[in-house]
């Protein structure tokens, strides 16, 4: 099987789709032959990377929504609107967050709930909303976008590693309870890797990171989405509630 046709016949939802990780992910899987429809946080931003997909092949088989991931009502009505377009969900990659790394001292509690309502609670509708149809259709596939701290934690701003301990957990325990239905669920725990964020910073301080990461660099977003790639595909089916680590053996 050629990976362009890993996911040929597949249909796709990808959170946090507009730019960074998901944005490579959504492209890896449009190149591997499935219909994709990511979800971003406002229409602006939905239509910049729609247009930037276009331009790359004006074929592509791509869609945009921006529900409110926070709320069910909205999350549960934008994958109806994917369902009627695609014909059925095959895969959903729960990928969009948010960090803050405020003290603990300064933490504003309200930062805590937005944190743990995006990287949280956001999965949980979006899985909630795709698993009955999933489930009716014979199967299919749930990968979350953990992180490396939720290994090790990190010594400031408490709620993103929080938020990404839960992850690993609904993760696992979604794994156990939607086998039976044919459904597996995993997680891609990301290191450091050159998104928007990382390549603002200085070049010294991404020396700095990388000598530190025992590959000696940081990744890069496409090798984080080859990972989303093996897992949504069927070389993947006896894989289930695991956290794929992609982090270059990074202990930072
Ligand atoms: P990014 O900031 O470049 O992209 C985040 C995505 O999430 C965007 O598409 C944005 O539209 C979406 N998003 C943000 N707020 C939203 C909201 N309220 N509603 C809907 N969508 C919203 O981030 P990234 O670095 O590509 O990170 C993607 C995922 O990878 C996140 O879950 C992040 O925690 C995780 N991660 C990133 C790194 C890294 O080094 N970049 C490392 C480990 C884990």
């Amino acid at each position: 099987m050629f990976v362009k046709d890993l996911l040929a016949g597949k249909t796709a939802i990808v959170t946090g789709g507009t730019r960074g990780i998901g944005l490579a992910v959504v492209e890896t899987f449009l190149e591997s032959g499935a219909k994709v429809a990511l979800f971003g946080s406002r229409q602006e931003t939905v239509d910049k990377a729609l247009a930037a997909l276009k331009e790359k092949n004006a074929d592509y088989p791509v869609i945009g929504l921006c529900p409110d991931l926070a709320d069910y009502g909205a999350v549960s009505a934008a994958i109806d609107a994917v369902k009627a377009e695609f014909g059925k969900i095959d895969i959903l990659v729960n990928n969009a967050g948010i960090s803050a790394r405020d003290s603990f001292y300064n933490y504003d509690p309200a930062a805590f709930d937005k944190i743990m309502d995006l990287n949280v609670k956001a999965i949980f509708n979006t899985s909630r909303a795709a698993a009955p149809y999933m489930k009716e259709q014979g199967g299919g596939v749930i990968i979350n976008t953990s992180s490396m701290v939720s290994l090790y934690g990190q010594p400031a701003g408490v709620g993103y590693p929080t938020s990404k301990f839960a992850v690993n957990g609904m993760t696992k325990s979604l794994a156990r309870e939607l086998g039976r239905d044919n459904i597996r669920v995993n997680a891609v725990a990301p290191g450091v890797t050159r998104t928007d964020m990382v390549a603002a910073l200085p070049d010294e301080m991404v020396a700095r990171i990388s000598a530190g990461i025992p590959l000696g660099r940081v990744g890069e977003p496409e090798e984080v989405a080859n990972c989303f790639l093996f897992l949504a595909s069927d070389l993947a089916s006896y894989v289930t509630g695991e956290v794929l680590s992609v982090d270059g053996a990074s202990l930072v």
